[in-house]
């Protein structure tokens, strides 16, 4: 049977159930959303120079001169030890010089090589060659004795528990079968950019006969360009709608406001704060809805914002919502809630929530008995009613994706949002993203914050620094210990991981005890965790980036990041702002990767010489990648599968100027899109927009 590129992901020869149902977890549902999972890198048979180049990943080919495997039946642990030959070619005064270097590759835990890797025979290998007190070692490489996949092998992210390997045979199972001309590009779009067959194009990609990085690049311009297309499509296309926008919930600002204002604040409010506050005010007197995006550099304090907006809402007898990219943030900003609305109905909606408590709440809601709801962005998507919702505040917007933006939209009877972000965006990048949207910044801090000072702690001197860090401990300081994997991966061998290191924080803080928090946590046990941070019962917290966004531990006063090297600067600088949020002198310790990029270490440069979020934002943009792993960066300001809204930003011009000539003229619009555009038009009409 021939595969479409709109055949469901069962279709596909070797995705049995059980990957069937992973794969459909993760979103990807037909062959084409398959297809967009691009590889990480690739393996370059074709090129193997063989010349020997320390602590960096490369494949090479060797000659086995012996293979000895050694067992521990008891720990159940195998060594495999390979003494190879590699032949280097080096032109020396114009003559081929070749010469013979001994290496051993080291592999453990998988004893069925052992019959594979003969003597005399050629083994390819792709790994870090290091230098082991003069002899030269590779740890843990990726092993062929045949080219088997063609002479450029595709390496792909495990998507859960499908390891690379295995997508490579699904992806080749694939093109096996794909026979399609599907398109969904309107014909001028194809040959105005020159785009070829997506089928082809997606081929090139996964499976290219030769390979170079900007091939690659070039391939993936169309599917960068399609994803900007749409979204655009979409974003302009509704955005006419939301010009009617016209206010009907009105709000007096009256004394009794601004009582109940100045009896639950805490703190007096910085001068920034008052005057965003202000703003606030003008756009909810205005004649037309508050579409408004807060910036605010991580720690500044627009947390109090929100609340005063909301407050106002509650106040003329309004409903409102506070929305956060993730659980755990949920429930910090519900503990702060409840003392700031003292007096007043408020809730939480996650997915931890018993369902008995939510058919409750939902069922409140719906009467009118809660005034604020609090909750993660599946508010949006649930089937939650509301009596008379007029105010939505949306926490660290920069994590919400394309869809979840497009859902608000639908959901804008009338309401007033207001959007928080601590990453500033550019105001080229805002007018083409969100136009829409008008903005407010807070650039000073609250009097008395000290700048956080940041170190950086050279690789080797990792144990005495956890030594010395322990002595802080017993002083009574807090910290974060961030390390960037969950699981030890073969790929990214330098990575530490909470799997890895957990036992050696256990140790080393011996004791005092450790909490540990990771993508893989039940969101009850981060609470809890969270929790026990927050009341110091827990003086250590070891998590992955799962904390970067928007976590408040006041006390919290050091944080230490692993392999710094590996992030990017907007990512660090979230990171590094978990601390710094009160009085006290905190301070960001930087560990970085044993093998260090030229980027990486300028990176840790700016990072380590400001402290400034919109510097730092300015920087990002000028020098992304280089030694970044794919996927760990946040690409750009939108979730998007392909395009990054800031590598890309070319491109996402392009696309919005095309957007703009396809909705205005007819002719220029493919089935694929008119379609889109009716189905918009049916969700548009379910709004109601008097
Ligand atoms: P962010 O902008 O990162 O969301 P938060 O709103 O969480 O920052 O504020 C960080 C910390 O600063 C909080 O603990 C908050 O209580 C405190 N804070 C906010 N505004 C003020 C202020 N005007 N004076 C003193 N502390 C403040
Ligand atoms: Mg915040």
């Amino acid at each position: 049977m021939n595969l479409k590129l709109n055949s469901s992901i069962g279709y596909i020869k070797g995705v049995g159930e059980k990957y069937s149902r992973t794969l459909k977890k993760h979103n990807l549902l037909t062959v084409f959303d398959l297809l967009l999972n691009f590889p990480a890198f690739y393996i370059d048979f074709n090129n193997i120079d063989n010349n020997i180049e320390i602590n960096k990943k490369k494949v090479y080919k060797s000659k086995i001169r012996r293979v000895k495997l050694t067992r521990n039946f008891k720990k159940r642990l195998s060594t495999l030890k390979v003494d190879a030959n590699i032949y280097t070619k080096n032109k020396l005064n114009s003559k081929l010089q070749q010469k013979c270097y001994d290496i051993q590759i080291v592999i453990f835990n998988k004893p069925y090589l052992f019959d594979l890797l003969k003597k005399n025979e050629n083994v390819y290998f792709f790994g870090n060659i290091e230098n082991s007190n003069g002899y030269l070692q590779v740890k843990n490489p990726m092993i062929f004795n045949t080219i088997e996949n063609g002479n450029v092998m595709p390496v792909y992210t495990k998507i859960s528990t499908i390891k690379s390997g295995f997508l490579r045979k699904i992806f080749k199972n694939i093109f096996e079968s794909l026979d399609d001309n599907f398109e969904n590009l309107p014909e001028q779009i194809v040959s105005k950019y020159s785009f070829r067959n997506i089928v082809e194009t997606l081929k090139n990609i996964h499976f290219p006969e030769i390979y170079d990085e900007n091939s690659f690049y070039n391939n993936k311009k169309r599917f960068i360009y399609e994803e900007f297309l749409f979204f655009q499509i979409e974003l302009q296309f509704v955005r006419r709608y939301f010009k009617k926008n016209i206010r009907i919930n009105n709000y007096t600002i009256n004394n009794k406001l601004r009582e109940s204002i100045k009896q639950r604040l805490q703190f007096h409010l910085t001068s920034d704060q008052i005057k965003v506050y202000e703003e606030v005010v003008n756009d909810l007197k205005s004649t037309h809805t508050m579409q408004r995006l807060l910036q605010g550099d991580v720690g500044s304090g627009k947390t109090i914002v929100s609340f005063l907006t909301l407050l106002i809402a509650k106040i003329n007898g309004f409903q409102g919502a506070f929305l956060v990219p993730t659980e755990i943030l949920a429930n910090q900003h519900f503990l702060n809630a409840k003392a700031f609305f003292k007096n007043i109905e408020i809730e939480i909606i996650t997915g931890s929530i018993p369902n008995k408590k939510k058919t409750e709440i939902k069922e409140r809601l719906k009467k009118g008995e809660i005034d604020i709801i609090f909750g993660t962005h599946s508010i949006l998507n649930e089937s939650i009613e509301f009596k008379n919702l007029s105010m939505i505040i949306i926490d660290e917007q920069q994590r919400f994706g394309v869809s979840q933006r497009a859902a608000l939209f639908y959901k804008g009877k009338s309401v007033d949002l207001l959007v928080t972000t601590a990453t500033p965006i550019p105001r080229t990048m805002l007018l083409t993203l969100y136009n829409d949207l008008k903005v407010s910044k807070i650039i000073n801090k609250p009097k008395g914050r000290k700048p956080i000072i940041t170190k950086i702690v050279e690789t080797e001197k990792r144990d005495s620094f956890y030594r010395w860090l322990k002595t802080k401990i017993e002083k009574g300081e807090k910290t974060y210990i961030v390390l960037p994997l969950i699981e030890k991966s073969d790929f990214f061998s330098q990575l530490h991981s909470i799997e890895e290191d957990s036992e050696y924080f256990k140790e080393i803080f011996k004791p005092f005890q450790i909490g540990i928090i990771s993508g893989k946590t039940s969101n009850i046990e981060k609470t809890r965790t969270l929790n026990k941070f927050i009341n110091s019962d827990i003086k250590i917290l070891v998590s992955t980036t799962v904390i970067e966004v928007g976590i408040n531990v006041k006390d919290a006063t050091i944080i230490v990041i692993e392999n710094a090297d590996r992030y990017g600067l907007s990512q660090l600088h979230q990171l590094r702002g978990r601390v710094g949020r009160s009085n006290f002198q905190s301070y960001c310790y930087i560990i970085p990767s044993q093998q260090i990029t030229e980027n990486g270490e300028k990176r840790l440069e700016i990072i380590s010489s400001t402290n400034d979020g919109f510097n730092i934002a300015e920087m990002d943009l000028r020098m992304r990648g280089g030694g970044m792993i794919s996927g760990f960066e946040q690409s750009g300001y939108l979730d998007f599968k392909v395009a990054d809204t800031k590598r890309d930003y070319e491109i996402l011009k392009l696309a919005k100027i095309d957007a703009e000539q396809i909705l205005k003229n007819p002719s220029l619009q493919n089935n694929y899109i008119t379609n889109n555009i009716s189905s918009l038009k049916e969700k548009i009409k379910k709004i109601n927009f008097s």
